[in-house]
């Protein structure tokens, strides 16, 4: 199993090899980084938002697990340029989340259902 810290390492290496590293500024990776979620916003533009995911087809499936996996390594790369613990930051955000939306208050309300990473 491939773990976070591999996946920075390998690209770290697959960077360094090509002689990327000059490219790879936070604004750089973070303007990759909001293209390739535009990508996967795409598949998704003109779906009614009815549709299972496993409904759709293999082409579809395809080209979806790519886009995630562009998105999670520009993440990375851009967690390893800036120096920021992306699971460490994950769980401080979550911590966050959880203050701004107590179970209480927010339970079962779809206004606030969009807002985990707000
Ligand atoms: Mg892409």
């Amino acid at each position: 199993m491939t773990t976070l810290q591999q996946l920075i390492s390998d690209l770290e290496r697959f960077a360094t090899e090509r002689d990327w590293q000059p490219f790879h500024t936070p604004k750089n990776l973070a303007m990759a980084l909001s293209v390739e979620a535009a990508e996967l916003v795409e598949i998704f533009q003109w779906e009614d938002g009815q549709r299972p995911f496993a409904d759709y087809d293999l082409a579809q499936q395809t080209a979806t697990r790519h886009e995630v996996a562009d998105i999670l390594l520009y993440l990375l790369r851009f967690c390893s340029v800036t120096g920021i613990d992306p699971l460490a930051a994950a769980v401080e955000k979550m911590r966050l989340n959880a203050e701004k939306y107590p179970v209480e208050t927010a339970k079962g309300r779809a206004k606030q259902v969009g807002n985990v990473a707000d």
